[in-house]
């Protein structure tokens, strides 16, 4: 199959899948899983941070940092498109007691300064205590630049608000931009990562804080039933996620770029190739054209698409540029 639906979608490598069955393990509940214990460490180190989490998913890295920073009753500032205001089945109110107060992400995907001071609640029994800023890095494929993360940590320092980052994407943000993760994570209280995208591990998130916020965060993880046994099966590959994926995400955004041009030269596709950024293509899809029939007959052909007005494609270690041509040449037959 040839798959844009996702970065999901990658399967572990082979050296994963040789590390994940040699993997020495333990009960890492009782902390006991040496290559657990070996992956937390060395992603504090790697991102500067003193203590790291490893999760069942990005979800639950998100989960697991706002229901830490925030108590019952307390809020925190997000985009309205951030993944976790808008794909997380509302958790943070759900089982956190705690209130989203999203705000417009702009085109470049940041949110204005300006907004979210304006949003800050004063201290009034009318109000949640607005209590941590949520950012998102990559954003819709967009990478945020190191300043407005200088400016937003500024704000939120002034303002004494914790500030989180879904980094899920981060490391294509780092790559996309040229510079180590840390760079990137240095003005956040918290950071979440998702191994299992771009990064191609099966399984599996990290979330990165002070050892306050990881010792709170792994209280929570286990009520939320994520308590798990011999888990270094997973954290091997994790590892190697870590350790030989990430700069190999140039070659998705390559290939992303690659894409967004060659689906230009398709008339029902309205691409703009100068906003791709990372290994997201966005493509606005003429209503004269049936995309959810189109995708149904790609699928009898081995592509997958996310059918949409305006469609996701998304390039990753399982597609290469010859996956492209073959996708763009069965829809110029179609069409
Ligand atoms: C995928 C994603 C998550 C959640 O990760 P899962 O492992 O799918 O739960 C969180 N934030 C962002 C930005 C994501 O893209």
């Amino acid at each position: 199959m040839i798959d844009f639906r996702s970065d999901t979608v990658t399967q572990p490598t082979v050296a994963m899948r040789k590390a994940m069955a040699s993997a020495e393990v333990g009960d890492d509940v009782y902390g006991d899983d040496p290559t657990v214990n070996r992956l937390e460490a060395m992603a504090a180190e790697r991102f500067g941070f003193d203590g790291a989490l490893f999760t069942s998913s990005g979800t639950q890295a998100n989960l697991l940092a706002l229901m830490s920073h925030c108590e019952r009753g307390d809020e925190y500032i997000c985009g309205q498109q951030a993944h976790n205001y808008k794909f997380e089945g509302g958790g943070a109110a759900v089982l956190g007691s705690v209130q989203p107060q999203p705000l417009a992400n702009q085109a470049d995907g940041s949110i204005l300064l300006s907004d979210i001071e304006a949003a800050i609640k004063p201290d009034d029994i009318h109000f949640a205590k607005t209590r941590l800023l949520s950012l998102e890095n990559t954003i819709g494929g967009k990478v945020l630049s190191a300043q407005y993360l200088a400016d937003a940590q500024a704000l939120a320092f002034n303002h004494r608000l914790k500030i989180h980052l879904d980094g899920a994407r981060i490391a294509n943000a780092a790559v996309a931009q040229g510079v180590a993760i840390s760079e990137l994570t240095q003005y956040f209280d918290s950071v979440s990562i998702c191994l299992s995208k771009g990064l191609c591990a099966p399984v599996g998130s990290l979330l990165l804080g002070d050892e306050r916020l990881i010792n709170k965060a792994r209280r929570w993880r286990k009520m939320l039933g994520g308590g798990m046994r011999q888990a270094g099966i997973l954290a091997a590959a994790a590892e190697l996620a870590l350790n030989e994926q990430v700069e190999r995400l140039a070659i998705d955004h390559d290939n992303a770029h690659y894409l967004a041009e060659q689906l230009q030269g398709v008339a029902e596709f309205e691409v703009n190739v100068a906003e791709v950024q990372t290994n997201m293509v966005f493509t606005k899809v003429s209503d004269k054209l049936d995309i959810t029939a189109i995708a149904k007959v790609l699928k009898k052909q081995g592509i997958l698409l996310s059918p949409g007005s305006v469609m996701r494609l998304v390039t990753h270690a399982d597609i290469s540029r010859n996956d492209i041509d073959t996708f763009i040449k069965a829809l110029k037959a179609l069409l």
